[in-house]
């Protein structure tokens, strides 16, 4: 690749430019199974270095892969075919900071955490909090539409995104912003994987921090009867800010790395927060104590202070890492199926494992019927790999029968793309693959990610 890499040297300094094998290794994988080289990374510093990257690229014939911090568990992020990767690694400020109007612009490799901790000492806070808010960047919470335990009663990275600034796959800037008129852009760019353009910055919605916070930790010996709970809590028009479950396995895995206090003894554990005014959050939190005590909570323990209310948190949004105790590696289902159905779903999910052999723990966002089982195995054999291939795909299909879809929130990526002609026709895929085809008519921006392939690929080739 000499044309591309001088090119790229030339534009952005050789510093910001690698193309050594060992450090293409690193840009090779997200957070899923499956890798694919790069021909180059690009570490830009500034919008225009994104422009300049995205015109080199094309012009070269390669396709452009932007890339947050890698924790995406789609692959969205890996480049399949090869291409240019853009690291948003040191685009990692906050711009502006309109406390008035609630509202921060920001670079996309920030880290999500990282916003809040600056909102902080003006009372705010950044409301969409994926579990791996600690390390995910901004950019890659907008392109995949992130969503977390306090998605709930917030929303999803959807609705807290006001406007974006956009390089488009020639190379150009546009702008979006919630208040234009027509057609809304700027959601038509929040969860399209880095296939309709390249985010450079965004104007996100900051939030008031609430007057009171509660944590609560319900404790079940039947994972159906907290199911049940979850159902009933919302059935009775109590919208707790989250409401995430953890089953034994995970709690057990929790408690020996992070010492969390969650009981270990319980077949399933809740994990509810109320957040609001002093006497709602009471109110609620009463009510929500009645219906789990109701529905067979064995044991109920809210926390007393913001201390244990933070180590609560810290176990749960921890519980992935916590599973390297069990095995070395783990896969992570994303399905989401209607409320009602968590029983069922449940059920289905240890009836898979179990068939396949395979250790399963789930920690999930229960309120939004937002399943995850971490599947775990070991990489290294061949077996526990394809057994872990035919549970996840069990997995996905048993949510589709149920009524729900086959990803609650990380994205469709390289991962799901061909499970998308089990949801969608060929029609529907051929009206998404026109309007990808309006912004990205060359399909340079992010090959092989979204869109089936195979047969069903050629079909939704528009005309
Ligand atoms: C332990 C763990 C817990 C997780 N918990 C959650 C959770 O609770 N909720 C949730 O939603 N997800 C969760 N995830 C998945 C992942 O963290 C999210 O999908 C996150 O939004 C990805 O951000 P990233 O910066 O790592 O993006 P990457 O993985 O780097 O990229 C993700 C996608 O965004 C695109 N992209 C990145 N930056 C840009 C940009 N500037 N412009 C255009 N496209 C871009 C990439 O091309 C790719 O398609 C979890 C992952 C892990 C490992």
């Amino acid at each position: 690749m000499p044309v591309l890499r001088e090119r790229l040297i030339e534009a952005l300094g050789s510093d910001a430019v690698k193309t050594a094998p060992e450090d293409l290794a690193v840009y090779a994988f997200d957070a899923y199974l499956d890798g694919g080289r790069p021909s180059a990374v690009t570490l830009p510093r500034s919008t225009r270095d994104v422009c300049a990257i995205v015109k080199i690229a094309r012009d070269c014939g390669e396709p452009i892969v932007a890339r947050g911090a890698g924790t995406g568990l789609c692959g969205g992020a890996v480049p399949k075919v090869g291409g240019v990767v853009l690291s948003f690694a040191r685009m990692n400020r906050v711009l502006e900071f309109d406390e008035r109007h609630r509202r921060a612009r920001v670079q996309p490799g920030l880290v999500n955490l990282d916003l809040t901790r600056h909102a902080a000492s003006s009372g705010l806070f950044y409301a969409p909090d994926p579990s791996s808010q600690q390390i995910s960047s901004l950019g890659g919470n907008i392109a995949t539409n992130a969503g977390g335990p306090h998605c709930l009663s917030y929303g999803t990275t959807v609705n807290h995104v006001l406007g974006l600034e956009v390089v488009d796959a020639n190379g150009e800037v546009f702008t979006t912003a919630l208040d234009d008129a027509g057609y809304d852009l700027t959601a038509a760019m929040v969860g399209s994987e880095g296939t309709l353009g390249i985010v450079t910055s965004a104007w996100l919605r900051l939030l008031a921090l609430p007057e009171s916070v509660r944590v609560g930790v319900a404790a079940f010996d039947d994972i159906d009867a907290a199911s049940e709970a979850v159902s009933a809590i919302i059935a009775a028009g109590i919208l707790p800010t989250a409401l995430e479950m953890m089953d034994d396995v995970i709690t057990a895995a929790v408690e020996a790395a992070f010492h969390a206090g969650y009981p270990t003894e319980a077949a399933a554990v809740l994990l509810i927060e109320n957040a609001g005014f002093e006497e709602d959050v009471g109110a609620s939190e009463a009510a929500i104590q009645a219906i789990v005590t109701r529905h067979g909570a064995r044991s109920w323990r809210s926390a007393r202070n913001q201390a244990e209310r933070d180590v609560l948190w810290a176990g749960r949004k921890s519980a992935a890492g916590a599973t390297g105790r069990i095995a070395p590696n783990y896969y992570t289902q994303d399905v989401c199926v209607p409320r009602s159905r968590l029983p069922q779903a449940l059920r289905a999910v240890g009836a898979a494992s179990r068939a396949n052999g395979i250790t399963v723990g789930n920690v999930f966002h229960a309120g939004d019927g937002n399943l995850h089982p971490l599947l775990m195995y070991d990489r290294r054999d061949e077996k526990q790999v394809a057994a872990v291939v035919a549970t996840g795909n069990e997995i996905l299909q048993t949510a589709i029968d149920l009524g729900g879809t086959i990803s609650g929130e990380h994205g469709i990526g390289w991962e799901k793309r061909d499970a998308m002609t089990r949801i969608y026709s060929t029609d529907d895929l051929a009206t998404m693959a026109r309007v990808r085809d309006v912004f990205d008519p060359a399909r340079m921006l992010n090959p092989e990610k979204i869109f089936p392939r195979g047969v069903q690929c050629a079909e939704v080739v528009p005309p």
